[in-house]
């Protein structure tokens, strides 16, 4: 149930977190006024009855989701063919299938994505069509269609560079302008060789240029990248975030801490795999294997303070969309996260990569209340998250 209060209201909560990754509150009661939240305070059961109120004492409350990374043209169809298929459909056959997608990430709590292109620009095209409808009240940040190499991965997602120019020179003649720039600079992961590298599709002095280039139309850069030579460069770049982030090492986790660059691991894209492959098969061990070394990273990286955003790579193999988000702060948590510091990367962390922190991520005084109530005590999530009560929020999340 989603709903759309009018003024005043009084949400009573049996637990509160709050994106800020600080331990979670009890018995609370958030005072709402026009969408924001007015101030969070002990229950006060007296006082209440004397507005308007909303009784959630049986539920654990948590910013509304953020998805760092999906593709909402693709389905997370496990079925290739029929994924490969979506490839060249038109619009209006797509359409539909962003629709549907964006309907699931609504009911799974999510708010708002980040989308990481698509081959034709479709995602784009919608957030164009859709940004004042608002549909299904998910805001969409696209990247319209990816850039990659001449002959390298990443014909699925985008384009390489136009003929005669180079990657920077191809960004400034960008017509439709997106919401942030999605760069490839690695290869996909191998299932057949574990910690299989490969080359980084652009060298530093075209990928510099470029993030550059993207800074000057306002623009931030996330950069798809695997293998410690790829990761290394687009950090050094100045990306602002690294997609997946497979077997980077820990000298690259160092240098991300330092300069502030947030890491988006699809953690999940292994796990679903694993789904996909019967086990015995080699692709099957290596998805585990890649899974588990990337889990590794993710605690290895909390000891570093590398900033961390919620991100599922949503569209690939076996990776659904909206549910997938929930899959992922269980890893998270897998890895060492606590709660509060896994909704803290499902939300705030989330948001400021997105340019929303003034609107999303946080339930503090002063923020719309947009928010995500669960059944039962912290101890049940994140399992509880599949079973949503209340998706509460006045207006869309930007
Ligand atoms: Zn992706």
């Amino acid at each position: 149930m989603t709903c759309y209060p009018d003024k005043s209201l009084t949400v009573s909560a049996g637990w509160l977190i709050d994106g800020t990754g600080s331990p979670l509150a009890r018995d609370i009661q958030l005072d709402i006024s026009d969408g924001r939240i007015v101030s969070i305070s002990d229950r006060d059961d007296g006082q209440v009855k004397c507005r308007e109120t909303m009784d959630l004492s049986h539920c654990t409350i948590i910013p509304g989701l953020i998805d760092c990374h999906v593709h909402l043209s693709m389905p997370g169809n496990e079925d290739r063919s029929f994924r490969d298929s979506q490839l060249n459909n038109s619009y209006d056959d797509i359409r539909r299938v962003i629709a549907g997608h964006l309907m699931e990430h609504s009911g799974y709590g999510v708010v708002a994505l980040r989308d990481g292109g698509d081959h034709k620009g479709h995602a784009l095209r919608y957030r164009d069509e859709y940004l004042i409808k608002g549909r299904a009240g998910v805001v969409i940040k696209a990247a319209g269609r990816a850039w990659h190499a001449q002959g390298r991965y990443g014909s699925l997602i985008g384009r390489s560079p136009l003929y005669g120019l180079d990657l920077a020179q191809s960004i400034s003649l960008i017509k439709d302008i997106p919401d942030h720039i999605k760069i490839i600079n690695s290869g996909l992961n191998s299932l057949s060789e574990f910690g299989k590298e490969t080359p980084a599709q652009f060298d530093p002095g075209q990928l510099g240029r470029a993030v550059k280039e993207g800074k000057k139309l306002g623009l931030k850069t996330m950069v798809h990248a695997n293998g410690q030579q790829a990761v290394k460069i687009a950090i050094d770049a100045g990306c602002h975030s690294i997609e997946h982030g497979f077997f980077m090492g820990d000298e690259n986790l160092g240098v991300m801490a330092e300069k502030g660059c947030i890491w988006v691991p699809t953690a999940i894209t292994m796990e679903a795999y694993s789904r996909i492959f019967r086990p015995g098969t080699p692709e099957y061990d290596i998805a585990k294997k890649n899974l588990d070394s990337q889990l590794k990273q993710i605690s290895m990286a909390i000891q570093y303070g590398v900033n961390i955003a919620v991100g599922t790579d949503s569209g690939s193999p076996g990776v659904h969309h909206g549910k997938a988000v929930h899959e992922e702060i269980r890893l998270f948590m897998s890895a060492g996260y606590t709660i509060e510091g896994a909704v803290r990367c499902a939300s705030f962390e989330g948001a400021k990569l997105l340019g929303l922190e003034e609107t999303a991520g946080l339930l503090t005084p002063g923020m719309p209340a947009v928010f995500i109530a669960v059944r039962g005590g912290p101890e049940s999530l994140p399992d509880s998250l599949g079973n949503i009560e209340t998706v509460f929020s006045q207006h869309r999340a930007g």
